[in-house]
């Protein structure tokens, strides 16, 4: 029999319980009894799936209250000192993911190329390991009691001890050997109890990774394997070929392999594999919501059944974390896009599909087989999917449409002729607190008890109030505050043909952080206008510049569901035609200023370096395409707050917008010595105060900063703004932080 499995389930539940019960506990309105329950309830219920589905073994440990990478930090007992906690219980852990009044949390960082974020362990020489039996086991215990075959997923120690962060200049690897000691004592423990399998998760594999770390992977898993469960190795987001030789030499019962990011390596693990070794293949996508197309799948697995036979295990890419529960909650979706999809539940499914298609033939799950079939073939022919008049326009893109008319040096004195700005000009970000009011708005609106003439003059009234208090405030170029928005994916995606939205499709970001991410489905145009009402009534009521406001072909991209079945340039592409002919329009409009925000453009970086440049001239060329349709006079901004970019200047320069806005002030403009090193030419931003936290800063402390900036970029160059939108805020605390704001740009000005 081939055995089927999955590396980890969404952990939030169909209905986001596990939200609904951490966040109440928080609340202290339930107790900790109530919270295990929950998450006792959860589990119980994501293993029967698997096991209903068919699936042999059912995975233990991909559970977490808050990340699971930090509960392997719990079981371990690595609490940095600085937070005083002896043997980690659940406020301990609850402590350090989030924070307490004295100390700040332990770091949240993106989860590879995801946008799951895990807590950061925290290491330094004086870190001592126990086992703290308090964690994983009980769970383990749990599922034997329930009678499932338990398959337990660690993070692989290498990959925990990567990920972990350490002072400068410490070398994480002298703390391999302790470590080892901890895991050691775990492994050989889940063996007594009757652990089936363990999995340890080493997706740092996929990573460009040092010699020295190379060489630890064998004398990690010889120290480990005769104490533990049979071991799989499971690697994903990238191809390990270059690494065949030091897994296939290992010492573990398994490797598994993402066949959806990485195809290409199949072919050398299924002709070296080591006769002793099952090759788990991951054939199902785990980081996307489509549907698998079966049969090209099976074409892949039948010669690698005849060479492996029951070697040959069957899996998703990687841990279905990162897609919806169920689409069987989807009541509102279209019936024809939703038949395209597949969520975690409906991943199952098609792993014991393909199972049985190879064990027992496939007229054995013929009709399964038929309709993802009919699905696929739908989904090729939809009119909706293949736009002809989409692709033409992308084929007849030319270099020139990724130019400006002229370089900068003409535009910015064009501009400025029109402009007529003063030295250290003020602006903002784009968005105004969203105030209870206006989401009341929103809220009445979508339920239909508020008309659209209604919600539209609301939206009015609170973009004049903004306009009435940015002219008393004094700043320079304005903008309109963006009441209208939700969010600055969805608000763009509802208004472009070939995205869809669906009801439930939340997926864990970080905590109990959820995010819904729009779905590309199809060929993306712009049918009409999406923002150009609202700037030119912004426009209208005042005399100084307003910003009009967009979100970037990136920013679109990296934040939504993309369909699978078109290179991702070319989805790139035709995001940044219909954002060009809105800009086009806005400037048509008489909106002289238009900001592009690209928040999200280190998001789509390779795991590896050497695919950065390819990445990053697709990625480069999609944002000009979508500001070059522009006049001299017409000024571009864009605004990213990543707090890091020294690594992709040259590709931040190469989008030639006139004005960039950046998020500087909690580094205190440390961010600004790689533009100044890099020689930066265009205008600049560098944000002077952080809008993440309620404080309002002295005008000093602005000052300070200020003054930091202008020894680095030129005077002439210098833009004065906040971090970031202000939607979170406010208004309060806004305007106060705004007048300081102004008034510390003109008395520079007036120094100057
Ligand atoms: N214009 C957006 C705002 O101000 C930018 C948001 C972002 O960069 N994340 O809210
Ligand atoms: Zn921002």
């Amino acid at each position: 029999m081939t055995q089927a499995h999955v590396l980890g389930f969404p952990r939030i539940g169909a209905k986001r319980e596990l939200k609904t019960a951490v966040e109440a506990y928080w609340k202290g309105v339930l107790d900790e009894a109530g919270l295990r329950a929950a998450g006792r309830e959860l589990r119980l219920r994501h293993w029967a799936l698997q096991k209903g589905a068919g699936l042999d073994l059912v995975t233990v440990g991909d559970f977490a209250f808050y990340d699971h990478l930090h509960n392997a930090t719990a079981l371990f007992s690595a609490a940095p000192a600085r937070f005083g906690i002896e043997r980690i219980d659940l406020p301990g852990y609850f402590a350090m993911a989030r924070g307490t009044a004295a100390q700040p949390a332990l770091a949240m960082k993106k989860w590879f190329d995801t946008n799951y974020h895990y807590i950061q362990p925290e290491l330094s020489a004086d870190t001592r390991f126990a086992l703290n039996r308090d964690w994983l086991f009980p769970e383990v215990s749990e599922a034997l009691a329930a009678g499932h075959t338990v398959k337990v997923v660690l993070p692989g120690p290498l990959t925990w001890l990567w990920l972990a962060s350490g002072e400068a200049g410490f070398d994480k690897l002298r703390l391999l050997s302790p470590l080892l000691n901890v895991y050691y004592a775990a492994v050989e423990e889940l063996k007594r109890r009757g652990v089936s399998w363990l999995q340890f998760d080493e997706p740092v594999l996929a990573l460009d990774l040092p010699a020295e770390w190379q060489a630890a992977y064998p004398v990690v898993y010889r120290e480990l394997a005769p104490a533990a469960p049979p071991i799989l190795l499971a690697t994903y987001f990238g191809s390990v070929a270059e690494h065949a030789d030091l897994l296939q030499a290992l010492p573990v019962a398994g490797l598994h392999l993402d066949l959806v990011r990485a195809p290409d390596q199949l072919d050398v693990f299924v002709n070296n594999t080591s006769e002793d070794k099952i090759l788990s293949l991951g054939v199902v996508d785990g980081r996307n919501l489509w549907r698998t197309d079966l049969a090209r799948v099976l074409s892949v697995l039948h010669p690698v059944k005849a060479r492996l036979g029951t070697r040959l295990w069957l899996s998703a890419s990687c841990s279905l974390l990162h897609v919806p529960h169920d689409l069987a909650q989807e009541s509102r979706l279209d019936p024809r896009i939703r038949n395209w999809m597949a969520f975690a539940h409906q991943k199952l499914d098609e792993l014991a599909v393909l199972r049985r298609a190879l064990d027992d033939g496939e007229a054995a799950v013929w009709q399964a087989l038929q309709a993802s079939a009919q699905a696929i073939e739908d989904r090729r022919r939809a009119p909706s999917t293949t736009v002809a008049a989409v692709r033409a326009r992308v084929a007849a893109l030319r270099d020139d449409d990724a130019r400006r008319a002229s370089g900068f040096a003409q535009r910015i004195a064009a501009q400025q002729a029109v402009l007529g700005l003063p030295l250290l000009p003020t602006t903002t970000i784009g968005s105004f607190p969203q105030t209870a009011d206006i989401r009341a708005a929103r809220a009445a609106f979508k339920a239909g008890q508020l008309g659209e003439t209604d919600y539209v003059a609301a939206m009015k009234a609170e973009i004049r109030l903004a306009v009435e208090r940015q002219e008393q405030l004094g700043l320079d170029v304005l903008v309109h505050g963006e009441p209208e928005r939700n969010d600055m994916v969805e608000y763009f995606g509802e208004q472009l043909d070939g995205y869809a939205f669906t009801q439930s499709g939340w997926v864990q970001s970080y905590g109990s952080r959820c995010v819904k991410p729009p779905v590309i489905y199809g060929d993306v145009s712009r049918p009409t206008p999406m923002t150009v009402e609202w700037s030119t009534y912004a426009q209208t009521l005042t005399d100084k510049p307003m910003k009009g406001m967009l979100s970037g072909p990136l920013t679109m991209l990296f934040w939504s569901f993309v369909r699978d079945d078109l290179p991702k340039q070319d989805v790139a592409l035709q995001l940044a035609l219909a954002l060009r002919d809105e800009v086009v329009d806005l400037e048509r409009a008489g909106i002289g200023v238009i900001q592009i925000d690209e928040p999200a453009i280190r998001e789509g970086l390779p795991l590896k370096r050497a695919d950065w440049p390819a990445y990053l001239d697709w990625a480069v060329r999609a944002f000009r395409i979508a500001a070059s349709g522009v006049r001299d006079e017409t000024q571009i901004h864009t605004h990213m707050c990543y707090s890091e970019f020294n690594d992709i200047l040259p590709a931040i320069a190469a989008l030639d917008a006139d004005v960039i806005t950046i998020e500087t002030s909690r580094s205190r403009m440390k961010l600004l010595d790689g533009f100044a090193e890099f020689q930066y030419p265009n205008d600049i931003g560098p944000g002077v105060y952080d809008i993440h936290s309620p404080r309002v800063p002295a005008q000093a402390e602005m000052t300070a900063l200020l003054e930091r900036a202008l020894k680095l970029v030129p005077a002439e160059r210098l833009w004065v703004n906040p971090d970031c939108g202000l939607k979170t805020r406010g208004w309060p605390e806004v305007e106060a932080a705004l007048a300081r704001m102004v008034a510390s740009a003109r008395a520079l000005r007036a120094r100057w």
